[in-house]
């Protein structure tokens, strides 16, 4: 079984959802920077302050800060029994700080997962996403909908919309995926790493299919 992966993909394509099916199926640490910043805005740390300012225009962390957070994280201990980086790296620095890091720690990357979707799908599944505050299950307006408007399935927490699901923030997102990330699809495929799949199949679908060539 792979174990050591990274997870790519423009906003919207499934990375979070998919990251927690596999992190339960397969008993990986998963680590989201997405997460990690959101953790730190709600906890008021200055680290969630700096954040902030950028996530919300749409704008990537700058490169020193996320790479930092990802090393103090990939070198703990939970790490060792395999990892999934879901957002992370993002830039073509970041991709080479993990190479490095991973290096160092002996925990190299065995396979980049990347999640391929159209635009227009992209565009309709942030912009009617809904998260629960609570535990971050993600829902759609139109397609998932919770049991009772505004409240999570699972643990009854309210749901809310991303201060980066916006039209505006969108855009923005988009076109950092396109300059600074889509590129490191280039930098895998040299290193033999990369493996697309299709996100349009739907998550079961997905999920299945990821699942299957992890386990080969
Ligand atoms: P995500 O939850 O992965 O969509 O990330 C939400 C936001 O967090 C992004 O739009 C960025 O502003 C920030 N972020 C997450 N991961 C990274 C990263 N690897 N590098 C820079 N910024 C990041």
């Amino acid at each position: 079984m792979k174990k050591n992966i990274i997870l790519m993909g423009p906003p919207g394509a499934g990375k979070g959802t998919l990251a927690k099916q596999l992190m339960s199926a397969l008993n990986l640490v998963h680590i989201s920077t997405g997460d990690m910043f959101r953790d730190a805005i709600k906890a008021g740390t200055p680290l969630g302050t700096l954040a902030k300012s950028y996530i919300d225009k749409g704008d990537l962390v700058p490169d020193e800060v996320t790479i930092g957070l990802v090393k103090e994280r990939l070198s703990q201990g939970d790490c060792a029994k395999g990892f999934l980086l879901d957002g992370f790296p993002r830039t073509l620095p970041q991709a080479e700080a993990l190479r490095e890091l991973s290096k160092e720690i002996n925990r190299p990357i065995e396979v980049v997962v990347n999640l391929d979707c159209d635009n227009a799908e992209l565009i309709r599944r942030i912009s009617g996403r809904r998260v629960c505050k609570t535990c971050g299950a993600p829902y759609h307006v139109i397609t998932l909908k919770p049991k009772v408007e505004g409240v999570c399935d699972i643990c009854g927490g309210p749901l809310y919309q991303r201060a980066d699901d916006n039209e505006e923030a969108l855009k923005v997102r988009l076109e950092h995926y396109v300059q600074d990330t889509k590129p490191l699809l280039d930098f895998y495929a040299k290193e033999g790493l990369l493996e697309s799949f299709n996100s349009l199949v739907g998550k079961e679908e997905l999920f299945d299919q990821v699942s299957k060539f992890l386990n080969k």
